[in-house]
């Protein structure tokens, strides 16, 4: 982990309040230090309360569009214009409820970098891609489609976060050996095109981290961190997980 700084983010999904910001963000400023980055990533509306604590911020999803006529939607360059320096793209739920498609995902991903915000690309398999031997092929096809839209380069300003699904709100989390054998795929599939920004990509890994497990699975070699769903709710427990990757 030495070589690459430590990143914690935090994915509220639709949870959360302006108390819990403020709860969130006294904790965070405690633990806060030079050697890693803290992210949240509450629901929309409170990503200005958010801005406004001082805790680094990202939105859980951005338009692929400009703006214009899409009802509901968010468009990068104001979550950009309210302070947020990240974007999750790809989020196994956005994927799964909200049907995004790897393409969607790659054009998600090149709007928020035309704004300047940092995408975090989710990709992981689901339980049954995983019992058929399925999560290389999932994970490269997941990769792939920014790389054949940007190209290779474009990974450069950005962040991978290996989620497997079957792992994410469920409690059952990836063995360390098993997410290291996934994130170092990541990272050799990647260096095979350009080894030095393989080298300094933070890949983060997320599914059911808690305080109880983060320290072993953030010790492993390609692990850079976390993201952090559940945990991320409650001050006590995202501080401890914090803690362990310094
Ligand atoms: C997530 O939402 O990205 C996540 C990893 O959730 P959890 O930690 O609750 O499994």
């Amino acid at each position: 982990m030495a070589i690459r700084k430590a990143m914690v983010a935090g994915n509220w999904k639709m949870n959360g309040s302006l108390e819990l910001v403020k709860q969130m963000s006294d904790a965070i400023n405690d633990v806060k230090s030079q050697e890693m980055d803290i992210v949240l990533f509450p629901p929309f509306p409170l990503v200005p309360a958010m801005v406004a604590s001082g805790v680094s911020t990202g939105a859980q999803t951005v338009s692929e569009n400009t703006p214009g006529a899409f009802t509901g939607e968010v468009d990068a360059q104001l979550i950009k214009d309210l302070g947020a320096t990240y974007v999750l793209v790809g989020h196994s739920e956005r994927r799964s409820i909200y049907n995004e498609s790897n393409a969607t995902v790659a054009e998600k991903f090149a709007r928020a970098q035309q704004v300047g915000l940092t995408p975090i690309l989710c990709v992981g398999e689901s339980e049954s891609e995983q019992e058929n031997g399925q999560t290389e092929q999932v994970v490269a096809a997941q990769i792939d489609a920014v790389i054949e839209k940007l190209g290779v380069a474009a990974l450069k300003d950005s962040v991978i976060a290996y989620e497997p699904v079957w792992a994410i709100g469920t409690g059952k989390t990836a063995s360390p050996e098993q997410a290291q054998t996934v994130h170092k795929f990541i990272r050799d599939k990647i260096a095979s095109l350009d080894s030095n920004l393989a080298q300094g990509l933070t890949i983060l890994y997320g599914g059911s981290v808690n305080e109880k497990n983060s320290e072993l699975l953030f010790a492993q070699t390609d692990i850079d961190g976390g993201l952090i769903g559940g945990a991320s709710l409650k001050a006590e427990s995202f501080t401890a997980i914090c803690n362990s990757a310094k």
